[in-house]
C-alpha cells in the first residue's frame, strides 16, 4: 500500500502535535503517525511546568532565562538557539493559554509561576519563579490542549502505526540523499504501508528505557534517532544523558523537581540538608547534574538513609493546602508507589534516568545536519527530545523540555510548511519497504532465538550500573564490551507471537535494536570525551577541558563502525566560565 501526503510528523507528543497543527493551519497536506494514541505519549507525564519569563511574580527577563540554560549546560549550549529558546518561550506559552491550558492563577488571575532548579534572576543571583504550570500535571494539559486544536483543525492522524524505516532518495541521508517518506506498521493488523512526502519530522522522544532505574515510559525506545542514524544522519552529544535526582527508590517514577520548587528538601542520614556542601546558594534548587552526583556522594560516603542507596525529600514542611493544591500527583504516587505518607513521612529517593540531551543534530529551523559544517540533509527534521538543536547542551534545566516542544514544534511545522511549496513528490515506489520487511519476517520466522525481553534487560543492567552518573574508562570500555556482546545476541532475537494482530512482541524486538544503537553511541562518545561537563561526569577526568571539548560531538555509523567529529558550539553572548551556584 502507498499514500502521499506533502509533509509528515512522526510522533504526537507535545513537539509533533504543535508542528502538526502549524502544517494544518497553512492548509498543507500532512499527517500524524504515532504508535500510541497521540495522548498517551510522555508529554502526557510530565509534572512541574513551562518555564517563560513572563515575570508574573517577579521580575524576570528572557535574557536571564537564556544565561541560565547556557550555564544550566554547561556551556555546550549553542547559544543561537538558546535565545531563540528563551524568546519564543514568552509568545508560545500565551498562545497556549490562548488555546486554553487551565494553569495555575495567581490571585490577580495572572498565569502562576514557580521556581525550578537553576532559574535565577540576574545572572545568578537567587532562584526566580519562571515556571509556568497547571498542578502537578502541566504535560497533560499542554498534550491535551494541542491535541484539541488538532482535532479542531482537522489533522489526519494515523493513530498506531509504528514507524519501522525511513524512505529516502537519491542515495543514503548521510551522503546527500533527500528524506522521501516513511515504511509504517499498522499495528493493529501488520500492514506494511509506505507514506511518500515531500518532508518528514522526527518527533519521536528520548530512549530512556535503555536504564534499569528511569522515569521514561516503555515506548521511549529512541526509534526516530536510530531510524535516522541507520541511513548515516549522525547522533549528536549521546554522552550527556540527565539522570533527575528524584525518582522511587528501585522504580524511578519521578517525583517532581517542583516538590523542591515548592520548598522541599533533601535529607542524608544525619538529617541534614547536604546541599550547603555542594551548592550553597541555589541548594536544592541547584541543577539536576549536581544534585544527582550530590546525592551519590552522600551514599557513598555511608550517608544514605540506614546507610542504603537513597536519601530523602521531604515537603512535610509544606503543609497540606501547598501539597494538595500544587502537588498533588506526585504526592499520591509516594502513597501508592511506596506506601509512604509525603504530609507526615519525608519520601525515600534516588535518581532516576530521565532525558537525553542528544539526539538528531538540527539547525535552529529544525532542519536535520548531517555533519560539522552543517549541511542540511533535504527533507527531513526534528524537534522535541528526539532533536538536538542545541538548547540543553550537557545538561537540561528543569522545564525547559516543554517549552523545547513549543518553540520547535511550532518552529517544525512552520518550516516544513514553507519548504513543500513548488517541492515534487518523491519517486519512490513501494519496493522500498522490502529491506525492512526481510528484516521484520526473519525475526518472526526465527526458530529457537533469544527473547528480545532477556536481552533488553541486561542492557538496562549495563547501562545503569557502567554508564551513569559516573563514568571511567574501566566502566565504560566494560560497557562497551557489553553493549557489542548484547548486539551479536541481538542477531538471533526471535518471538513467540507470529502472528498479525497487535504483535507487540514483534514490535518490542524491534525497538531493542533501536535501543542498542543509542547504548553504542553513547559508549563510544562517553568513551572519547575525556573531561566532566555537566551531566557526562569522568572520575579519571573530573575537570571541563574548554580547549579539547568545546564541541558537540557527532556519532556516525557506516559498515558496523562508528566514527566520531566534533562540531565546535555557537556562541554568542556568554564566555565559558567556572560552573558553580
Ligand atoms: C515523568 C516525566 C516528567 C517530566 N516532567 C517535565 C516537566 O515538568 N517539564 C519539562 O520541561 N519536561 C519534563 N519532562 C520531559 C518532557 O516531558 C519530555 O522530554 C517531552 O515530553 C518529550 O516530548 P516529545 O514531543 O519529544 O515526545 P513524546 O511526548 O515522548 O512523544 C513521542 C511520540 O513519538 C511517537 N513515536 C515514537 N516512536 C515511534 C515510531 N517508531 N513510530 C510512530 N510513532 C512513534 C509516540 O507514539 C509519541 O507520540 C518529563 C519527562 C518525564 C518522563
Amino acid at each position: 500500500m502507498i499514500r502521499d501526503h506533502d509533509a509528515l510528523v512522526v510522533g504526537a507528543g507535545g513537539a509533533g502535535l504543535w508542528a502538526a497543527l502549524e502544517l494544518a493551519k497553512a492548509g498543507v497536506d500532512s499527517a500524524v503517525l504515532t504508535k500510541l494514541y497521540p495522548t498517551r505519549s510522555h508529554t502526557g507525564a510530565a509534572q512541574g511546568g513551562v518555564c517563560a519569563a513572563l515575570g508574573n511574580q517577579e521580575e524576570d527577563h528572557w535574557e536571564w532565562h537564556m544565561f541560565d540554560t547556557v550555564k544550566g549546560g554547561d556551556y555546550l549550549v549553542d547559544q543561537d538557539a538558546a535565545e531563540v529558546l528563551a524568546r519564543e518561550a514568552i509568545e508560545t506559552v500565551i498562545e497556549l493559554e490562548h488555546m486554553g491550558l487551565p494553569f495555575n492563577r495567581t490571585d490577580d488571575g495572572r498565569i502562576d509561576q514557580r521556581r525550578f532548579g537553576g532559574h535565577t534572576r540576574n545572572y545568578g543571583e537567587g532562584p526566580v519563579k519562571r515556571a509556568c504550570y497547571a498542578a502537578d500535571r502541566t504535560g497533560h494539559m499542554i498534550l491535551q490542549t494541542l491535541y484539541q486544536q488538532c482535532l479542531k483543525h482537522g489533522v489526519k492522524f494515523y493513530d498506531e502505526y509504528h514507524v519501522v524505516d525511513l524512505v529516502t532518495e537519491g542515495g543514503e541521508l548521510g551522503d546527500g540523499g533527500r528524506a522521501a517518506g516513511v515504511v509504517a506498521y499498522r499495528i493493529a493488523d501488520g500492514e506494511l504501508v509506505v507514506l511518500r512526502s515531500k518532508a518528514v519530522l522526527l518527533a519521536t522522544g528520548g530512549f530512556g528505557r535503555m536504564f534499569r532505574v528511569t522515569s521514561n515510559a516503555w515506548s521511549l525506545t529512541g526509534d526516530g534517532v536510530a531510524l535516522a542514524y541507520r541511513h548515516g544522519v549522525p547522533m549528536q552529544d549521546m554522552e550527556f544523558y540527565q539522570f533527575h535526582p528524584t525518582g522511587i527508590v528501585g522504580i524511578g517514577i519521578l517525583l517532581s523537581e517542583a516538590a523542591r520548587g515548592e520548598g522541599g528538601t533533601l535529607l542524608n542520614d544525619l538529617g541534614e540538608r547536604f546541599m550547603k556542601d555542594y551548592a550553597p546558594n541555589l541548594m536544592e534548587l541547584a541543577p539536576r547534574d549536581m544534585v544527582s552526583r550530590a546525592i551519590y556522594q552522600e551514599i557513598r560516603a555511608g550517608r544514605g538513609i540506614g546507610g542504603k542507596d537513597y536519601v530523602y525529600l521531604d515537603v512535610r514542611h509544606l503543609g497540606r493546602k501547598v501539597i494538595e493544591e500544587k502537588l498533588p500527583d506526585i504526592t499520591e504516587f509516594a502513597r501508592v508507589y511506596q506506601g509512604v505518607e509525603p504530609l507526615t513521612e519525608p519520601v525515600p529517593i534516588q535518581p532516576t534516568a530521565h532525558y537525553a540531551m542528544g539526539g538528531i543534530p538540527t539547525d535552529l529551523l529544525t532542519r536535520v545536519t548531517r555533519d560539522t559544517a552543517h549541511t542540511v540533509v533535504p527533507g527531513l527534521y526534528a524537534a522535541g527530545e528526539a532533536a538536538s538543536v542545541s538548547v540543553h547542551g550537557a545538561n537540561r534545566l528543569g522545564t525547559n523540555s516543554l517549552v523545547d516542544l513549543l518553540v520547535f514544534g511550532r518552529r517544525a511545522g512552520r518550516q516544513m510548511a514553507a519548504d513543500v511549496r513548488g517541492v515534487r513528490m518523491p519517486a519512490v515506489d513501494d519496493a522500498v519497504m522490502e529491506p525492512v520487511r526481510a528484516e521484520l519476517e526473519a525475526i518472526r520466522g526465527r526458530q529457537g532465538g533469544e527473547r528480545a525481553a532477556a536481552i533488553r534487560r541486561d542492557l538496562a543492567d549495563v547501562m545503569m550500573d557502567d554508564v551513569g552518573v559516573y563514568r571511567d574508562e574501566t566502566c565504560l570500555r566494560r560497557a562497551q564490551k557489553a553493549v557489542g556482546g548484547l548486539r551479536e545476541r541481538y542477531r538471533t532475537v526471535a518471538v513467540h507471537d507470529t502472528g498479525t494482530t497487535f504483535n507487540t512482541d514483534l514490535l518490542e524486538a524491534r525497538e531493542l535494536g533501536y535501543l542498542l544503537d543509542c547504548a553504542e553511541a553513547m559508549v563510544a562518545s562517553a568513551l572519547a570525551r575525556t573531561e566532566s561537563r555537566g551531566a557526562h561526569s569522568r572520575e579519571d577526568y573530573p575537570e571541563r577541558d574548554d580547549t579539547k571539548f568545546l564541541a558537540h560531538t557527532l556519532a556516525t555509523r557506516r559498515d558496523g563502525v562508528i566514527s566520531l567529529a566534533y562540531k565546535p558550539v555557537t556562541i554568542t553572548k556568554f564566555q565559558p566560565k567556572p560552573r558553580t551556584y
